[in-house]
């Protein structure tokens, strides 16, 4: 048990079969789902440095830009997502980090699904639709970024200081900063081994939170201007304006963390946000509060995630997409 924190046996042979496809000389690419968050860039740098370690020469191809928010997490030279599909199709083996869709992978689909190995690095529930390879996949951790510690202790490399930032970049930000349903002993115990590795907490929170650009807060004050709550079943919605994002100069990174507002509503069990991705195409994220399953309930349209965090995308116009999210959205709130 390096790194103070023991690794569930099934997690270690799972780490072994993953680590036994990295081996030197071999043109690696690693890649995360659109619109990454701090838990996929965290998890794919983390990894990025564990593999230079080791004399590899790993590419980060990504099918959408790494959020500005995240890029100091990145190495020089580390992101090649500009050219990412050649550098997929390049590689000998592509590790898939923080998704197991093949669906959630963008313009690199055709590319990975062409991919001689695909190991995969993952905590979301799904059945996974990638090609075969070597899976570290455990719906319980709280993070991908849990996966990737345990990955580096089953296997004995040494995590740097570079690679425990990264680490905890993901763990803080898909615990929502160690407050959602996530945030177990574990996680936390991970938390704490990575801040004997030399994390900074306080220097993590400004790059992550505290380095806004004024654009994000004019748009969170448009979106919440949208707020509609129905208190007796315990259900708010808020919605993007469809040209809020240009008028701002801002990303679908600035939106994250908007539906905490929703959600945070004394009562509301259920809370949505609305935003179209493209024209007659909208992306809709999910919250809850207790028992109610959004994992469950965007599966109905297609999407995924976890019980309390999911998404999906539908097509159609804003007010078609709020007319059939809200219908099954009540529907399931009566039934539980
Ligand atoms: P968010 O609403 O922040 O985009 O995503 C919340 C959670 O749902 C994340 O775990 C994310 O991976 C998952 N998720 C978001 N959108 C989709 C989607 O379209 N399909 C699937 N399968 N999962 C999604
Ligand atoms: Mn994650």
């Amino acid at each position: 048990m390096l790194n103070g924190v023991p690794v569930p046996p099934e997690r270690a042979s799972a780490a072994h079969t993953v680590a036994a496809v990295l081996t030197s000389g071999r043109r690696v690419a690693l890649t995360t789902h659109v619109n990454a968050d701090g838990d996929g860039v965290g998890s794919e740098v983390a990894l990025w440095h564990l593999l230079g370690a080791r004399g590899l020469e790993p590419a980060i191809a990504n099918p959408t830009p790494v959020p500005d928010r995240f890029a100091f997490l990145l190495p020089a030279g580390a992101d090649r997502s500009e050219r990412a599909a050649k550098e997929i199709e390049a590689a000998d083996v592509v590790v898939v980090l923080d998704i197991s869709e093949v669906s959630r992978l963008g313009d690199l689909q055709r590319a990975i699904k062409q991919s001689h190995t695909v190991a995969c690095i993952d905590h979301h529930v799904s059945q996974g639709s990638l090609p075969g390879g070597p899976r570290l996949v455990a719906p319980e951790a709280a993070a991908t970024a849990e996966l990737v510690f345990d990955f580096a202790s089953a296997v004995g490399w040494p995590l740097s200081p570079e690679a425990a930032r990264a680490l905890y970049v993901g763990l803080l930000t898909d615990t929502g900063a160690f407050r959602f349903a996530n945030t177990s002993p574990r996680a936390l115990r991970i938390a704490g081994a990575l801040l004997e590795r030399g994390v900074d907490p306080e220097s993590i929170y400004e790059s992550v939170y505290a380095s806004a650009p004024e654009g994000r807060v004019r748009l969170m004050t448009e979106v919440l201007q949208t707020l509609v709550v129905e208190p007796d079943l315990g259900l708010a919605w808020v919605t993007v304006p469809p040209d809020a994002l240009q008028r701002h100069a801002a990303t679908a990174d600035d939106l994250d963390g908007i539906v905490e507002y929703p959600r945070s509503i004394a009562g509301v069990r259920l809370a949505l946000l609305f935003r179209q991705i493209a024209s007659g195409r909208i992306k809709v994220s999910f919250r809850s509060m207790g028992d109610v399953d959004v994992a469950e309930l965007s599966h109905q349209f297609g999407g995924g995630g976890h019980k309390r965090a999911a998404g999906a995308s539908l097509d159609g116009s804003i007010a078609d997409v709020q007319q059939q999210v809200l219908a099954a959205a009540r529907q399931y709130l009566r039934g539980n």
